[in-house]
Parts: structure tokens; sequence; C-alpha cells
């Protein structure tokens, strides 16, 4: 373990967890079995039923960036962890603004983008609605995991026949004119993810990077059976002071030392 700044009878150092994925579970477990400190985990609550998480859970938006610092103060939060996906745009640009408005300390935590590797056949296009323009020249049958608020840049296509998997089942009709439904949560299997490829005699498929061991398979397994992969490159990272770790070790170890930083300034 490494060296605790925990002091008998005083304060927690407060984190704020921007969640949703699967290293913000992490460190929320992490901070779990550290009792120095005590993590909320804030999800957009887009997921009716998300999986149980280790420590406190807030569910939905704060109300743009004066919500978010008025929860920051308001909590007395001691530092902020904008876990998010690298898709989550503008809950990151937010965490930014609010942490420098607070004078919260922020870091970022973002699992790297996957590489291609020799045998993948990846198409790189710059957003969705870009996969959306090209799914037409590769097949007639797509595999769509971009996730359910992205489905409307494919309704207009009337020729494709899409295989839907989202993580639970939507509460509207989806927007595609020809689809099929499948409701799943990572981690999948290679083996298991090339099987639902074959079964439905998919031509391609498309994917956000978003990097991760959680649903990687599919790209695996397109590889495999020498599928096409139109890839969502990720937006571009916002500018910001703050630092930026891949791990949810790295962001422990951050913390640690924001404690250490915070005990400095109390003596
Ligand atoms: P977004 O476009 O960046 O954010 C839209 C708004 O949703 C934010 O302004 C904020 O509302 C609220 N929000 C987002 N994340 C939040 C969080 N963790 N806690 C509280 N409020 C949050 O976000 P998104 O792309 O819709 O993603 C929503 C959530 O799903 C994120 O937490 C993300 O980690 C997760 N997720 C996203 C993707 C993806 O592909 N985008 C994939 C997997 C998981 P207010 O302005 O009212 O605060």
């Amino acid at each position: 373990m490494e060296g605790s700044s925990a002091v008998p009878g005083s304060d927690p150092f407060r984190v704020l967890i921007l969640g949703g994925t699967a290293e913000a579970e992490e460190l929320a477990a992490l901070l779990a079995a550290r009792p120095e400190f005590e993590a909320t985990t804030s999800l957009a609550g887009l997921t009716r039923a998300p999986a149980p998480l280790p420590g406190k859970v807030r569910r939905g938006g704060f109300g743009g960036i004066d919500g978010l610092v008025r929860y920051v103060e308001a909590e007395g939060i001691d530092a902020l962890i904008d876990a998010t996906h690298p898709f989550a745009e503008q809950m990151t640009r937010h965490a930014i603004e609010a942490a420098a408005r607070s004078g919260a300390p922020l870091l970022r935590l973002e699992r790297p983008a996957w590489d291609s590797v020799p045998g993948d056949r990846w198409i790189d296009v710059e957003d969705v609605a870009a996969a959306a323009r090209a799914v037409p020249t590769h097949g007639a049958r797509a595999f769509l995991t971009v996730g359910r608020t992205e489905l409307r840049n494919f309704a207009a296509d009337r020729k494709t026949w899409f295989l839907v998997r989202l993580i639970e089942a939507p509460g509207e009709v989806l927007p595609l004119a020809r689809h099929e439904l499948v409701i799943g949560r990572g981690p999948f299997t290679e083996l298991g993810e090339a099987d639902l490829l074959r079964r439905h005699r998919i031509d391609a498929v498309v994917s956000k990077n978003s990097g991760g061991d959680l649903t990687s398979a599919k790209i695996a397994a397109a590889r495999e059976l020498g599928l096409p992969v139109i890839m969502v490159r990720r937006p571009a990272s916002p500018p910001g002071p703050h630092p930026s770790v891949p791990t949810a070790s790295d962001a422990l170890a951050w913390l640690a030392a924001q404690t250490h930083r915070r005990l400095g300034r109390s003596k």
C-alpha cells in the first residue's frame, strides 16, 4: 500500500469521479478500500440500470458548468477526476472550466485508444456522421456499436440492414429503417463476437475508437473474419493545464500526492 496520509479524526479527502466507464469503476473500487478518501461517482443517468458501483453514487447532470461548480463547493470536493468516456466531450470541457473556477485540482483518467495491427482493415473517419456516410460503400449489413444517442446519424440510410447492440433495451423505437437489436454489456469474447458477426452475415463493423478491453473483442473478430471496421476517431482532447493518466492505479497515485499537498497546506 502506498504511504497513507490518513490522520485519525481528520476529514476524508473528498473525490468526485465523473464516471460512466470501466476506469471510473476501477478507481471507485480502489478508493473504497482507502479510508482516507471519500469518493462519489457521478453518472449522467442515461443508463437506467447501471452496474452497481463501490462508494457513493449520484446520478444526472449538474446543470452545466455553474451547477458543477456549485456541487464541488457545496460538497467540499478536494479533487475532481474526469474519468468520462473519450467521446463525452461536453462533460470533459465542463470539468476543465469548473476546476479552473472552483480551484479544485483536476485529473483526466483516459484509457489509450486502440491502434490498428497487421490484418486490420480500418476505415478511419472523423465522426459518427462520417461513419454513416461510409457504411453503404462497405456492404449491405453492418454491425453498429456506437451508442443509442448516435443512431439518428444512420436514420437516412434506408438500404443498409443494421445489427444494433445496446447495453440495455431502449425506451423508444430505434430510428432505423431496417435493423435487429441485441442487448449486451461487455466484456465480450472474440469467439462470441466472431459467431455474432458470422450468424448475422455482417459485412462491416462500425465502432468508436473507445479503447480498453471491455469491447475490443469485436475488433479482433472483424480482423479474424477479414471484415472492414469503420472506426470513428476520438475527438481531440480539449486543452487544459491538468494532467492525464491512463489507468485507475495511476489516478490513485495522483490522488495520494494531492492528499500530501493538502496536509502540507493545513500545517
Ligand atoms: P456529454 O455529451 O459529454 O455530456 C452531456 C451532458 O451530460 C453534460 O453536460 C452533463 O450534463 C451530463 N453528463 C455527462 N456525463 C456526466 C457524468 N458522468 N455525471 C453527471 N452528468 C454527466 O456526455 P455523453 O457523451 O452523452 O456521455 C454521457 C455519459 O455516458 C458520460 O458519463 C460518459 O462517460 C458515458 N459514456 C459515453 C459514451 C460515449 O460514446 N459518448 C460511451 C460510454 C459511456 P450537465 O451539463 O447538466 O452537467
